[in-house]
């Protein structure tokens, strides 16, 4: 008997032949996509730290913050000008004018930029400002805005759904790259479970990054922000998802110092820019360590181990 509905790890090379591993031999068995974002390049072998304010929320505080993750030594700017908001009441961004702080800032700074569109009818419009357009955890399964992304010409940020399986994750990403757009980087960002909203936002599924390696080439980072909801454990989470293989990572960062004004959004989880500072040493003081050919299968923690499910035995 089949159900409908019921997807697995098997149905990978029907589901998303031009994203799966298995159904695209081009970059064999452990290559990775390289997505080039200015300066910025994702599975090249260093970890790419994209960092900024969970929303642009003036001129003043984005430039603040973005001079902030610049001297932290992040490789990109972040920053939402329309946000997927629980309430309509809440704080919605500034809408296009968002885009246009955004746009002063990297002029200022020289760092590349990721926002959010979460509108079908707004994709030209976002495309012309960013440097790197994201699908939100929201819209990950909005398949008519996956598929104007992926004709607007420019790298895309696909966040993981919050309730997301990797079939429906990779599912997604193929309406990207079935516009013919395959510069797509996978987020991952927490997903729900029994202790959401508890004693964290969600909960960081780090299992997925090795199992991202598996089943595609595409490159895969980590939001620790999201994922956890909470300041403190920012920069533990970036540490471990680094070690699990991540290719990079995007945090929420807030302008520090005394008298600063509480962000607007996700005050909560906003770290500063010393914090970010630590994060990026840290980063950097592992990069390479999973390439190296001599760790390969080497050991649990080599590459091709750490992305193969082992049999019980092995
Ligand atoms: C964000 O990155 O600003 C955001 C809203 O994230 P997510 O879609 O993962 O909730
Ligand atoms: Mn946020």
């Amino acid at each position: 008997m089949r159900i409908a509905g019921i997807t697995r790890l098997e149905d990978l090379p029907r589901i998303c032949p031009r994203l799966s591993r298995q159904s695209n031999s081009k970059y064999g068995e452990d290559g990775t996509r390289v997505v080039q974002v200015g300066s910025a390049r994702f599975g090249g072998g260093r970890c790419v730290v994209v960092a900024g304010p969970c929303a642009v929320e003036s001129r003043e505080q984005i430039l603040e913050v973005a001079r902030g993750v610049k001297a932290a030594g992040a490789d990109m700017l972040r920053g939402g000008a329309f946000k997927p908001r629980t309430s309509p009441h809440d704080f919605q961004g500034l809408g296009v004018q968002g885009l246009d702080v955004l746009s002063l800032v990297r002029e200022a700074t020289g760092l590349p930029g990721v926002t959010e569109v979460m509108d079908v009818r707004l994709v030209d419009t976002v495309a012309e400002y960013a440097d790197m357009l994201q699908v939100g955890s929201r819209n990950m399964q909005n398949y008519p805005l996956l598929k104007e992304v992926g004709r607007a010409g420019k790298p895309v940020l696909l966040k993981r759904g919050m309730a997301a399986s990797l079939c429906e994750w990779l599912g997604a990403a193929e309406y990207i790259a079935e516009e013919g757009n395959y510069d797509i980087v996978l987020c991952e960002r927490g997903i729900k479970a029994y202790p959401s909203g508890e004693y964290c936002r969600y909960v960081l599924d780090l299992n997925v990054i090795p199992a991202v390696k598996f089943h595609t080439f595409l490159p895969i980072i980590v939001d620790p922000s999201h994922a956890t909801g909470v300041a403190a454990m920012v920069e533990p989470a970036s540490r471990a998802a680094v070690e699990f293989g991540s290719h990079g990572l995007i945090i929420e960062v807030a302008a520090g110092g005394f008298g600063a004004p509480k962000p607007l959004c996700d005050a909560a989880q906003a770290i500063g820019p010393p914090t970010l500072k630590r994060i990026v040493d840290f980063v950097h003081g592992r990069d390479g360590a999973f390439a190296e050919p001599a760790e390969r299968g080497s050991g649990a923690w080599g590459q091709g181990n750490l992305h193969r499910p082992r049999t019980p035995d092995a």
